[in-house]
C-alpha cells in the first residue's frame, strides 16, 4: 500500500494555496482539508454555530482554538484521512493551534509543513480583486469590466465579493497572519519539518516546485 501523505499547507490567504492544495491532493490521493471551506459550510447550514462563526469572518478575525482544533480532530479521524493523509490548508494558524495538533496527530504525525511565500503586497491586489461564486464557491478576478450582475460561467450563481475580501478585512487578515502565523515558520523548522515554496510564478511552475519539495519527504 502506497505510503500516507500527511502535509500541512502554510501561506498568506491569496498565495494559490487553494488551487495547488487542490492539485496535491489529486497528486497524492490524500483528502485536501480546508478548514475556511469547513467553516463556510458551516455558515451556510445557518445553524447557531454558523451564525457564531459568521460574524467571527465578517471582522476578519480568527474563529478561537478550541472550536478549531475540535473540528480539525474530527475531520482526521475520518477514514480517507487515516489511510490517505492529509493536504491541510487553514489550520493550524498559531502556535498553541500547532502544538495541539501534534498532539492529537501522535499516532500518525505530520510529515512535512510547506510554506508558500508570496509577498504581502502581491497577495493583497490579488485578494482585492477576488469575487466568489455564491453558488459553488468558484473563484474569479475582477477585471472592472464585468457586467453586473455577473453570472457563474460554472454553474449559472451569482459571483460577489465575499464579504470578507474588503481591503479592510483582508489587511486585517494579513497583520493577523503576520503576527500569529509567521512564529509558526520557526516551530516547523526547529522540528525539521518545514520546506519553504516560492509561490511565484505560473501554477505548473509552483506546483512542480511542490511536488519536488514533496518527493524530498520519502529521502529522509
Ligand atoms: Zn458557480
Amino acid at each position: 500500500m502506497a505510503h500516507a501523505v500527511r502535509i500541512i499547507m502554510l501561506g498568506r490567504q491569496g498565495a494559490g494555496k487553494g488551487t495547488q492544495c487542490v492539485r496535491l491532493a489529486d497528486e497524492f490521493g490524500a483528502p485536501h482539508i480546508s478548514t475556511g471551506e469547513m467553516l463556510r459550510a458551516a455558515v451556510r447550514k445557518d445553524s447557531a454555530l454558523g451564525r457564531a462563526v459568521k460574524a467571527v469572518l465578517d471582522k476578519g478575525e480568527l474563529v478561537n482554538d478550541e472550536l478549531m482544533i475540535s473540528l480539525v480532530q474530527g475531520r482526521i479521524g475520518e477514514e480517507d484521512a487515516r489511510m490517505s493523509g492529509y493536504i491541510l490548508d487553514g489550520f493550524p494558524r498559531t502556535v498553541a493551534q500547532a502544538q495541539a495538533f501534534d498532539h492529537i496527530s501522535e499516532v500518525r504525525p505530520t510529515d512535512l509543513v510547506i510554506d508558500l511565500e508570496v509577498k504581502r503586497d502581491l497577495v493583497l491586489s490579488r485578494l482585492s480583486s477576488r469575487r466568489t461564486c455564491e453558488q459553488c464557491q468558484a473563484n474569479y478576478v475582477a477585471t472592472g469590466a464585468e457586467s453586473s450582475p455577473w453570472t457563474c460561467e460554472k454553474c449559472g450563481g451569482t459571483v460577489v465579493q465575499r464579504a470578507d475580501d474588503t481591503p479592510e478585512a483582508i489587511n486585517h487578515r494579513l497583520d493577523l497572519y503576520d503576527a500569529m502565523t509567521s512564529p509558526l515558520i520557526s516551530y516547523y523548522k526547529d522540528q525539521n519539518k518545514l520546506a519553504v515554496v516560492d509561490g511565484l510564478g505560473t501554477p505548473d511552475e509552483v506546483f512542480a516546485r511542490l511536488r519536488t519539495a514533496v518527493a524530498g519527504i520519502k529521502n529522509r
